[in-house]
């Protein structure tokens, strides 16, 4: 809130200085207030998406979704690491990932002051890149935080992650050690929320449903990767005459708002990780077999081959009209 009014405050000059001079960050498109209203920075949003070289492309939205402190900056460190490394044509190998005793420089999404803000967080930097066809596309990322341990924290979350399932071409739900029960029980009430505020087109709602369980436990019964993820994602999302009604209407209910569904499984990426405070990121301390999934889950999901345009009704967004929808979007949960 605080840093809404200093940015309303600010000059034109000050805002070009900050986003487009300065170092790439995470930038707050919206965040939740005190009275757990959402202002979206408009000001913000245009200045990193309304360039030039940007706004006449069609738009590849990937956001990464779920509770604070599990891990999804670190995770979105590697898709920036990723996306840069185009330029160097590091891509082809798994070079991107970098060299064993670099710390992970250069991008933070741990912001200061928002970093434990219900809301969503845009990249400064947009990445330009080519589909396999020869088309020009923006690739916008978000990370999309909240938690869900109150009753007035789980309307706000719903509501945060509604909106960035309906802005994203691909939306990732990290998750920590499982899919519990729970988990499916608060995606069905964001993807409600999401899908009484779209008009009914008759089409589904929305596009890709990733979900990314971190340190899973259980190899031996599926394996890391997308095999072991799609076995578990079958089981979690079984309807059958034994269950109760409940529970079969939720599974059918995530079904039919996505086009697709998939699940990856992490492995757990070793001690200094997860615990060490002076740990910098770097690689030499990270597990290989969390490396390894890292080389596989990331193209996977950012490889130009594997880009899923942002559609609308079914239709390609430029990156200026996807600035109009989220606008539109907002209007719905503002105030
Ligand atoms: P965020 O709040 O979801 O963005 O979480 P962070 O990326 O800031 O990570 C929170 C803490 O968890 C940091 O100390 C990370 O080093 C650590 N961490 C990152 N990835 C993992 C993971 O896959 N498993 C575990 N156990 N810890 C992780």
């Amino acid at each position: 809130r605080k840093h809404l009014q200093k940015r309303e405050s600010s000059t034109e000059d000050e805002f070009e200085h900050e986003d487009t001079m300065s170092t790439p960050h995470a930038v707050p498109i919206v965040l939740a207030g005190e009275d757990h209203s959402f202002k979206l920075d408009e000001d913000a949003l245009k200045r990193v998406l309304m360039r030039d070289e940007i706004k006449d492309r069609y738009v590849v939205v990937v956001s990464v979704a779920g509770a604070f402190r599990h891990g999804k900056s670190f995770l979105l460190d590697f898709f920036l690491r990723y996306m840069s490394a185009k330029y160097v044509l590091k891509q082809n190998t798994s070079e991107w990932i970098g060299s064993e005793d670099a710390p992970l420089e250069g991008f933070s999404w741990k912001g200061g002051s928002e970093r434990d803000t219900t809301g969503i967080l845009m990249w400064s930097e947009v990445f330009l890149t080519e589909l396999v066809t020869g088309e020009k596309v923006a690739v916008v990322l978000l990370d999309t935080q909240g938690t869900w341990d109150s009753k007035s924290t789980v309307k706000e979350c719903a509501t945060i992650f509604a909106l960035s399932t309906m802005l994203s071409s691909v939306q990732i739900y990290n998750l920590s050690s499982n899919i519990q029960e729970d988990d499916l029980q608060h995606l069905q009430l964001f993807t409600e929320y999401g899908r009484l505020a779209l008009a009914d087109s008759g089409k589904t709602p929305f596009q890709r449903l990733q979900f990314l369980v971190r340190d899973w436990r259980f190899p031996y019964e599926a394996p890391y990767g997308a095999v072991g993820g799609q076995q578990i994602l079958e089981k979690r999302l079984e309807v059958n005459e034994h269950q109760h009604t409940e529970l079969q209407s939720l599974r059918k209910h995530i079904r039919s708002c996505f086009m697709e569904i998939a699940c990856f499984l992490m492995p757990h990426p070793g001690i200094k990780v997860a615990t060490s405070p002076t740990f910098d990121g770097r690689l030499g301390e990270i597990d290989s077999e969390f490396k390894d999934n890292l080389k596989i889950l990331v193209p996977m999901l950012l490889a130009p081959e594997n880009l899923v345009l942002k559609r609308i009704n079914g239709d390609k967004v430029k990156v200026r009209d996807f600035v109009q929808y989220f606008k539109s979007y907002m209007q719905i949960y503002e105030g």
